[in-house]
């Protein structure tokens, strides 16, 4: 590279700078299904319907019955940083809905060779049906006009990316397997569909080569979270869970809920489902601190089911780390770690009374 070193320094051209940005967030399927999962979910849907070919790789579709996109949006609806969700930097540090910068439909537009996207929201006569490529809206066939259609169709959404990494195939050589890029998808899709499950909103998740869903999760407000666990993970499990009270610290300005394996469970390798202000993180100190107060009493390799949803006010979040937001830090965050499994190791010997009070609900 040292003879490149010594060529001048040039701007890279806007489009390659999008299409690298678009690389950093969307590295796979199951990348793009948690973004467009959590836009689902920030448009109110409560069914939200998955079908993937061959991982996602070949297309991947998600359908909700959400608030829907009006058709004076779409136009702008895949440009990068264009969101109907933030609109200064202060309102950062206040966000409660799931995307905040207008990156994740721009991002598929530039890794998929078509998007394509149905919406209908509730005061239209009629669904409105766009495609786009590279961030903007362009002619679903060569010859026709790039704006959208009027079209048939239901309340809420449905979109679809076709040939995901086709244009990046240092990308597809090392996504091989559609098998292990769909199990991906359908793990992002099944811990969504539990920790929205006792919220009332449903998920169905299949592989277009088959009628048979391998995840489906009923949209009904009676169901509890424990009935969603059940369906997901089995009995076997779920008869051993402890519902980890809530609890909440207001010194802190946290709180928090869930389901947590007693001693009696025991599995080769945790699982560790963690939602902070309802966004799937990772968490790696919550999890290690957990998997500790664990090999105190499981037996030698063995590990522990743990599903954590805390809240932490929202100013004391950083969601800004990492454009594909999985890793979330937040202020004090060893404290709240070690409120977390105090209390968890109260509800585990039984006992009632917390270091810091419950609140009633
Ligand atoms: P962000 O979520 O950060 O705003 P996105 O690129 O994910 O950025 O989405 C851009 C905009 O498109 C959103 O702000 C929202 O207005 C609209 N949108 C995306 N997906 C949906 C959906 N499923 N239903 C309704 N509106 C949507
Ligand atoms: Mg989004």
């Amino acid at each position: 590279v040292q003879h490149l070193v010594r060529q001048p320094i040039q701007r890279l051209d806007e489009a390659v700078v999008n299409r690298i940005a678009a690389g950093e967030i969307i590295h796979r399927p199951a990348n793009a299904l948690k973004e467009l999962i959590e836009n689902s979910l920030d448009a109110g849907a409560t069914l939200i319907k998955i079908t993937l070919k061959e991982g996602g790789l070949k297309s991947l579709q998600i359908q909700d019955n959400g608030c829907g996109v009006r058709e004076s949006d779409l136009p702008l609806l895949a440009e990068r940083f264009a969101t109907s969700k933030l609109r200064n930097f202060d309102d950062l540090s206040r966000m409660s809905t799931f995307g905040f910068r207008g990156e994740a439909l721009a991002s598929i537009s530039y890794v998929s060779a078509s998007m394509r996207v149905v919406s209908k929201t509730k005061d239209a006569a009629c669904a409105y049906q766009a495609s786009y490529a590279c961030g903007a809206l362009v002619p679903p066939k060569p010859g026709q006009s790039s704006a959208p259609r009027p079209c048939a169709g239901t309340d809420g959404t449905l979109i679809t990316a076709e040939d995901l990494f086709f244009n990046v195939p240092q990308r597809l050589r090392a996504l091989k397997s559609a098998t292990e890029e769909y199990n991906r998808a359908l793990d992002v899709a099944a811990k969504y569909a539990l920790h929205y499950g006792g919220r009332g909103v449903g998920f169905v998740c299949r592989k277009a080569s088959s009628n048979v869903a391998d995840l489906s999760t009923p949209a009904s407000p009676s169901t509890k979270t424990i009935d969603a666990i059940r369906a997901l993970h089995g009995s076997a499990v779920s008869r051993e869970l402890l519902h980890l009270t809530p609890l909440r610290n207001e010194r802190l300005g946290f709180s928090v809920e869930g389901y947590i394996s007693g001693a009696n469970w025991s599995a080769k390798k945790t699982t560790f489902l963690c939602f902070i202000n309802d966004r799937l993180v990772d968490c790696p100190g919550l999890k290690k601190s957990f998997e500790a107060l664990y090999s105190a009493f499981l037996p030698r390799g063995g590990h522990p089911w743990l599903y954590i949803a805390l809240k932490i006010a929202p100013e004391k979040v950083d969601v800004n780390v990492h454009p594909t937001k999985s890793e979330v830090h937040f202020l004090d965050e060893e404290d709240v770690i070690e409120e977390v499994c105090a209390h968890a190791q109260d509800v585990l010997s039984g006992s009632n009374s917390s270091r810091t009070f419950e609140f009633s609900q």
